[in-house]
């Protein structure tokens, strides 16, 4: 593996790339047309060879969950907590690990373009891919995408940040335009991207939906003066057929249209050539940046199938595992769990399955692999557990799957047909009553929240979760994942939702096993919220539910000590102790949050800007130093269109969640 990749560099154009250039002036206009696409067949993940001049076709497969794609005979592969239970552990090694086993995964496989992955900020409950993303807040999905990046490329496999933008919702997403103002895209949803590009991501795929009425693949705005603007050279690749002109494709700065030729193919580039519209180095430009990557990773000196590399791999598995305990996020306790062990319960379609969201985010783990809550509840000693049985405690299982969310829809704020009422049942036997709930985001809970003893937000964890699940039910270990997002309790409070496409008189969505569309004429949704997104909107909207950052834990934490000290280039080192004040060991998230005193525009109150995990045994007190550098102190200026920092006051918070704030300090920059 070349020093390009280990340094964590990107790839594509650069100074020295004579060796690219050479390659592509030997190319014929054909063969250069022909690598800019996907093998011309219907649903393809493959790219065409040249092998006169040893260029190789590359194989390319769906995360963001494992590689769900093979060119061989073994369809299973080790199969992830989902991205927005990555985001909810605020646990950069762990996200890395996860990573570094999606990229050894697809190494095994032959596999060297992993389509994840996502980071499209969450908006909105009903957004049908939420699962697949990273939760509301810029700094903790572009955290989280930076370090899965990097463990994927560690490995000598491409990673795809997508999709290149505002891809917050499902509903008609070849049709609608989305739409924010230049500040809102610079605060909320481009930095996630834009920590990846600068942390060396190959490839960036573009979004379905349109902004500002075009396309998203055709958007020079979007790909040239924004994404190349922060020095991105590697490979722009549209999502699949979402091209709709070869001129636009071309002159957007798209590198590559997937899965297969629509534009970009013979008869309809060379008109274009032979009238001067398009010249030739507007292709080369796109070769160079796919070939440009494709050596960065060595492809074209060697044979990327690493026979002896295992497909069912032991560090895999282990990865899957450390996330699916870390993921969950205990949002009520009255003090049930731990379980104490004895006849225990078991109700609702996920108790005794593996539920995971559908669409291309979906995956297949080996069975061995798997467990199910009910499998490892019931190999615990002391425990006896039933299905749907009497018992004083029932745990109830409820939540979406791959049919009721998933990509190409947006689905119900409400649980799937029935699951309420068996909750509501449960609770009506006057048992104590435990709900764990599989979903990529907030769900209505308002019918039973206040008469359940608990609930875990568990989101689709992957082949571990049923494991996972058992040792945090039985107090193995102390849940410890914290919300990537604000679980605001009802739709109306959410300040996106008044600025949502979706209203009650439309459908989309699934009743009775059916999915239902009616075209009801919604093409344009304007982010009006602009960058009062989630917590960021505090003070104009009522309070949440569980703030951004909640999580309960079987321990509790105190804090102390907070010192701030100025360091060069204008950062600021937070450091603190935090002592586990309990009698068991768990994992504590400190959040460091900064908010600007008198800005001279409106600003959240606060924005999270830091934060740190560590696991303390009880009674343990342990000193946590956070570093924020100049970026932490800035917000974007419309005037410069440029990011600045304002002279000035500004409070330093330490928290363990957006609302919950422990210690704090003024700092003058
Ligand atoms: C999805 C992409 C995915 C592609 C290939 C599209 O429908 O939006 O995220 O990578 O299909 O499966």
């Amino acid at each position: 593996m070349s020093m390009l990749l280990m340094s964590g560099c990107g790839c594509g154009l650069r100074e020295d790339d004579r060796g690219i250039k050479e390659l592509v002036s030997q190319m014929t206009l054909d063969e250069k047309i022909s690598i800019i696409s996907g093998v011309d067949q219907p649903m393809n993940f493959e790219t065409v060879a040249v092998p006169r001049l040893g260029i190789p076709s590359v194989f390319m497969s769906d995360g963001p969950q494992g590689v769900s794609m093979t060119r061989g005979e073994d369809l299973h592969s080790t199969f992830y907590p989902c991205g927005i239970a990555v985001a909810a552990s605020w646990d950069r090694e762990a996200a890395r690990e996860v990573g570094e086993g999606i990229g050894r995964d697809a190494r095994a496989r032959d596999i060297q373009i992993m389509l994840c992955p996502g980071v499209n900020i969450y908006r909105s409950p009903l957004c049908g891919r939420n699962f697949e993303y990273m939760g509301e807040d810029p700094y903790l999905a572009g955290e989280t995408a930076l370090q899965y990046i990097t463990g994927v490329q560690s490995q000598g496999v491409m990673a795809t940040i997508k999709h290149f933008a505002l891809n917050n919702s499902e509903f008609d997403r070849h049709r609608i335009s989305n739409n924010a103002d230049e500040r809102t895209l610079n605060e909320i949803y481009f930095p996630a991207f834009r920590k990846a590009v600068e942390g060396g991501v190959a490839c960036v795929m573009t979004s379905y939906n349109m902004l500002d009425g075009q396309h998203a693949a055709e958007n020079s705005s979007l790909i040239k003066d924004n994404l190349r603007a922060w020095g991105f050279e590697g490979i722009v690749m549209s999502d699949w057929h979402s091209t709709y002109s070869t001129i636009g494709c071309i002159k957007s700065g798209l590198d590559m249209e997937m899965p297969r030729p629509r534009g970009f193919r013979p008869d309809g580039i060379k008109p274009l050539l032979e009238t001067g519209v398009v010249e030739e180095w507007e292709i080369d430009e796109k070769c160079m940046h796919i070939l440009g990557c494709f050596d960065a990773y060595g492809l074209l000196d060697r044979d990327s199938a690493d026979a002896p590399l295992p497909l069912r791999d032991p560090e895999s598995d282990a990865a899957a595992m450390r996330m699916a305990i870390e993921s969950p996020v205990l949002l009520k306790n009255d003090g049930v769990l731990p379980l104490e062990g004895g006849s225990v319960a078991l109700a609702g379609p996920n108790a005794d399955r593996l539920a995971f969201g559908g669409g291309s985010g979906k995956g297949n783990p080996y069975p061995e692999s798997t467990t199910t809550l009910y499998s490892a509840l019931s190999e615990r000693d002391g425990y006896q557990v039933s299905l749907g049985g009497e018992a004083p405690t029932t745990v109830v299982c409820v939540g979406f799957d791959k049919d009721t969310e998933s990509e190409g829809f947006d689905r119900t704020y409400q649980l799937p047909e029935g699951q309420d009422e068996l909750i509501l049942d449960a609770v009506a036997r006057g048992v104590k009553v435990v709900v764990i709930i599989n979903s990529g985001g907030e769900v209505d809970m308002s019918k039973w929240k206040d008469s359940v003893n608990a609930i875990i937000a568990a989101w689709y964890p992957g082949q571990a979760g049923g494991e996972a699940m058992a040792r945090i039910l039985t107090g193995e270990v102390s849940p410890s994942g914290r919300l990537p997002f604000t679980w605001w309790g009802s739709l109306e409070k959410n300040p996106c939702s008044a600025n949502y496409h979706r209203s009650p008189k439309m459908d989309e969505f699934y009743t009775d096993g059916k999915r239902e569309t009616r075209d009801v004429g919604y093409k344009y949704t304007e982010y009006a919220e602009g960058i009062f997104v989630g917590y960021r909107s505090e003070g104009r909207t009522a309070a949440p539910d569980y703030p951004f950052g909640f999580g309960l834990s079987y321990s509790q934490f105190e804090y102390s000590s907070l010192s701030l000290r100025h360091t060069r280039h204008g950062g600021v080192d937070v450091c603190f102790n935090v002592t586990n004040a309990g009698d068991v060991e768990a994992a504590e998230i400190a959040q460091v949050y900064v908010s600007e005193l008198n800005p001279p525009v409106h600003r959240p109150v606060k924005e999270l800007k830091g934060y740190s995990r560590q696991t303390l045994s009880p009674g343990e007190t342990a000193s946590f130093c956070i570093h924020l550098d100049q970026s932490a102190f800035s917000r974007y200026d419309m005037a410069s269109h440029s990011w600045v920092s304002d002279r000035g006051e500004y409070v330093v918070s330490v928290a363990t969640s957006a609302d919950d704030i422990r210690l704090s300090e003024t700092i003058r920059k």
